[in-house]
């Protein structure tokens, strides 16, 4: 089995028909387990390992579909029973923040944690610090300058699209595509203003769609007195990282019909 897992490009009739390449793969296996593995690959029919090296060869060649970037209303993350802490480099502005760019799969789920041999390292995104301060602002508590929130996106999300974006190009195509997307624009341009009043979610997603010209997914959370709140906007990214597109697939989760837009 393992060598079907590690060598999933070798057709798999060649396993079966060519005793020698069958052999030649079982000595990647160590001595104890090598005869154990070829009483299993015999006795295995040829029509049930060619759709196990479909499975291991879709797994190998596709990390991921599409990417979620979410941005964050720095006002509903504070608006909670929980609060929040102003960065060490002062009060972030009005204005979404980046959350994170997500690798997800169409199915739904998504990957995680990918690497743990490559953590982040601010001296591969130094040049990037001044602009992740201003868009990609941490309001975790304790007060810190961002390192914290980067390095979780980084390990947790950013590791699984390494085959696509290393970590200065991941870092820079997230502050990029937040450019692109001027979200409290198009919102402001439609009358939906952060005053903490109420707005039909159906008024902010056409008017994040007439902006971006591409559907958003809206996450709400809850203010202390229990009001929905637009707290993230979600938007899709190619495989690429460079262009948006209509999202394969929306996360779960309600918002009430109409929500507050919360000052901050
Ligand atoms: P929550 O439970 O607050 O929706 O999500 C907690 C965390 O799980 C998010 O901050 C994010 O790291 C991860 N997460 C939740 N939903 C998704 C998703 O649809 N795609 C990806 N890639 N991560 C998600
Ligand atoms: P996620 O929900 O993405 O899995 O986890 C987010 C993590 O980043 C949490 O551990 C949270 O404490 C930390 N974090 C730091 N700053 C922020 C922030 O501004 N917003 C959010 N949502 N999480 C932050």
């Amino acid at each position: 089995m393992l060598a079907l897992i590690h060598c999933p490009s070798l057709p798999l009739l060649q396993y079966k028909s060519n005793p020698s390449l069958k052999v030649l793969v079982l000595n990647f296996l160590r001595p104890e387990i090598r005869e154990q593995n070829m009483k299993v690959l015999n006795s295995i029919p040829l029509h049930a390992l060619l759709v196990m090296q479909l499975f291991s060869g879709l797994a190998l060649s596709q990390d991921f579909d599409f990417f979620y970037l979410v941005q964050q209303w720095p006002g509903s993350f504070c608006d909670t029973q929980k609060s929040c802490c102003y960065p060490t480099t002062g009060k972030p502005a009005a204005d979404f923040g980046i959350h994170g760019l997500w690798p997800n799969y169409e199915s739904g789920s998504y990957p995680s944690n990918c690497d743990p041999n490559n953590p982040f390292n601010p001296s591969e995104t130094s040049d990037l610090k001044k602009s992740m301060q201003t868009n990609w602002p941490t309001l975790a508590c304790p007060s810190n300058d961002g390192t914290e929130f980067w390095s979780h996106e980084w390990e947790k999300h950013g590791t699984c699209s390494e085959s696509v974006l290393k970590q200065h190009d991941y870092f820079e195509t997230a502050l990029q595509l937040k450019a692109k997307v001027d979200l409290l624009g198009a919102l402001k341009v439609a009358g939906v203003n952060p005053d903490g009043s109420s707005y039909s979610l159906k008024d902010i997603k056409d008017a994040i769609k007439a902006g971006t010209g591409y559907t958003p997914w809206i996450q709400c959370n809850t203010d202390p007195s229990g009001n929905s709140q637009l707290y993230q906007v979600y938007l899709c990214i190619d495989k690429t990282g460079s262009d948006l597109i209509e999202c394969p697939v929306f996360p779960r989760g309600k918002c009430a019909s109409e929500i507050e837009f919360p000052s901050f």
